[in-house]
């Protein structure tokens, strides 16, 4: 039986064949939710997912769009936001 914090689904389980031939489970983090929008909270597309340290791992460049609000608001809302700020 395994410990009581992995008898709950909050680590996923893994199957890994060992070097001995017997088949194992690890038990591994779930991988984060995706980032949402700040005003309509849809979900944001290209914007890197995982853990702070895989994402340090990855280019600045590849972690949200290279835009004004890029990875705080979605792009329609982010069109809206330029405009508004335009015009005032
Ligand atoms: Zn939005």
């Amino acid at each position: 039986m395994p410990r009581g914090m992995y008898r709950s689904r909050t680590f996923r389980r893994v199957k890994v064949r060992t070097p001995g031939g017997s088949v194992v489970t690890h038990y591994k983090k779930r991988k984060a939710s995706p980032a949402h929008c700040g005003k309509c909270a849809a979900k944001l597309y290209a914007v890197a997912r995982g853990s702070p340290s895989q994402i340090r791992k990855i280019a600045k460049s590849s972690r949200r769009p290279e835009r004004p609000y890029g990875g705080v608001l979605c792009s329609p809302c982010a069109r809206r936001e330029h405009i508004s700020k335009a015009r005032s």
